[in-house]
């Protein structure tokens, strides 16, 4: 459970904080105009921007156009349903961090603890107050912004440009599969940290996709292919028994 945040100050000084970049955005994801229309104005007042979306297709289209900072994401949707499209942003390489928060009826809540598994950063039972709501936004963008999404990763002389979906080695585009493309950046996030195979699985395939661990020796093979050159520094580390890290330094 997050603690619970009663003073209005500490949201105040945080929103100040921000609006030198700019306010945070919120995608509000909700099929009832009302209470979107409700949302939208105590947001707003809160010194939020909002965009809003009506269905779960709109919101990933919504969210690929304005990348919000945080996604008000209500169950039950029509066209795709919330659990659908949380899935969807979290299986997406630039909006796997993106923070949500699943809104619900009452009668769903068990659906609820099946959202957080699902990804979702927290939830809500419709009806809520404001104020909850916004405890739960408050900590849950200052936790995303005391890490902020790094745009432009870096590793020895390989670069990784996330906004793009480019990498090169020393000048040198290289062209990668969607998957080693995660598996990369994934590394590249936590350089020199040796990781299972069962690791690398959940993290860069998820929780839900069952393959085999074999698999990942696969990708590790096709991601040194393509990013050793001739003559290249192998910088992919195969640690016996335990796994792979991404290191400059030998066996
Ligand atoms: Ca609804």
């Amino acid at each position: 459970m997050l603690p619970r945040c009663g003073s209005q100050l500490g949201l105040r000084f945080m929103l100040e904080a921000n609006s030198t970049l700019s306010k945070p955005l919120v995608l509000v994801v909700e099929d009832e105009a009302a209470l979107a229309t409700m949302l939208r104005y105590n947001l707003e007042k809160q010194g939020f921007r909002v965009e809003e979306a009506a269905d779960g297709q709109e919101a990933l289209t919504r969210i690929a156009e304005v990348q919000p900072d945080l996604v008000l994401l209500d169950w039950m949707l029509p066209v795709m349903s919330g659990i659908e499209v949380c899935r969807q942003i979290r299986r997406r390489t630039n909006t796997r961090d993106l923070p949500v928060i699943m809104v619900t009826a009452r009668s769903e809540d068990q659906d609820a603890v099946r959202g957080l598994n699902t990804g979702a950063d927290d939830y809500i039972t419709k009806p809520f107050s404001m104020d909850a709501l916004l405890a739960r936004m408050r900590a849950l963008l200052r936790r995303s912004n005391t890490v902020p999404t790094k745009v432009r990763l870096q590793f020895h002389d390989i670069t990784m440009d996330l906004a793009s979906h480019r990498v090169s080695r020393n000048g040198r585009p290289i062209h990668l599969g969607p998957t080693e493309f995660r598996l990369l950046e994934f590394f590249m996030q936590h350089p020199r940290r040796v990781f299972s195979r069962e690791e690398l699985l959940d993290a860069v395939w998820g929780p839900d996709i069952h393959v085999e661990p074999r698999t990942v020796d696969v990708h590790i093979r096709r991601l040194r292919k393509s990013i050793n050159g001739e003559g290249e520094l192998d910088v992919v580390r195969t640690v016996r028994a335990a796994g792979y890290a991404l290191d400059t330094e030998p066996v």
